[in-house]
């Protein structure tokens, strides 16, 4: 293993769509072990060589789950949308049979309350959650990127342009003033980790802060420039 960071786990990916493979993938690549599964011949193969076992079987089976040995996984992953019936009874049968996490992805609201009130340990929506995390990129003076720490905080780098042009961050009180902390700046290929208070900014700096979504949208609008 190279990178110290990255403690190698078991994951199992059930469902290799769009969303599935791509997930399995970058697990494969970060050096975890993945086992992939798919009822489709076609997606099997297309991972074959990429992943650490693939194998083509219909989990809404109980008894190929249970020759899978999918218990012994850390994290499964159900990466099912479309088949509603399958995602949900899959994510039930694996928490029955005692694995440890369960992430599902779910293609609607309803679909997610389900899956928690099946066990799943995660639900994850994920085009819900790239349209608000385009939408925010879009959204002019707005934030470039954004990482939700949980549904009410987030890390966000925002791109405040002339409103802090020769200003310093002790100037311009973001903590007292909206309750935002600027945990660092980005300037060109350099990051100024846990930038000073008295350092001026510039007006191309990219400001990486933490907060409450509410405070960081207040702050959007009205320091940001940005207009409804
Ligand atoms: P995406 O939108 O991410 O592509 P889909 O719901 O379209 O997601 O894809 C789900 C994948 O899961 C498909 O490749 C499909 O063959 C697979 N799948 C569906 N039902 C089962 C099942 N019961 N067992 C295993 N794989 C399944």
């Amino acid at each position: 293993m190279g990178g110290a960071s990255v403690v190698e786990q078991e994951f199992a990916v059930i469902g290799l769509g769009r969303f599935g493979a791509s997930v399995a993938r970058t697990l494969a690549g970060l050096g975890h072990s993945v086992l992939g599964v798919d009822s489709n011949a076609e997606r099997v193969q297309e991972l074959a060589g990429e992943l650490t076992h693939v194998v083509q079987a219909d989990c809404t089976d109980e008894h190929t789950v249970r020759s899978l040995g999918l218990r012994n996984f850390d994290t499964v992953v159900v990466a099912i949308g479309q088949d509603l019936e399958a995602s949900i009874l899959i994510t039930l049968m694996l928490k029955e049979l005692g694995v440890k996490r369960v992430v599902a992805k779910a293609a609607s609201e309803i679909h997610g309350k389900v899956l928690e009130r099946v066990g799943a340990d995660q639900v994850v929506f994920p085009e819900k959650d790239m349209g608000t995390k385009v939408a925010r990129a879009l959204s002019q003076g707005g934030i470039m990127d954004f990482l939700e720490l949980t549904p009410d905080v987030s890390v966000v780098e925002l791109t405040p342009g002339e409103a802090v042009a020769g200003r310093t961050l002790k100037q311009l009180d973001l903590r007292a003033r909206y309750h935002v902390t600027v945990i660092g700046v980005r300037r060109g290929k350099e990051v100024l980790v846990a930038p000073l208070a008295d350092v001026p900014l510039r007006k191309d700096d990219i400001l990486v802060a933490i907060g409450k979504n509410e405070h960081i949208d207040r702050l959007l609008r009205e320091f940001c420039g940005r207009r409804r």
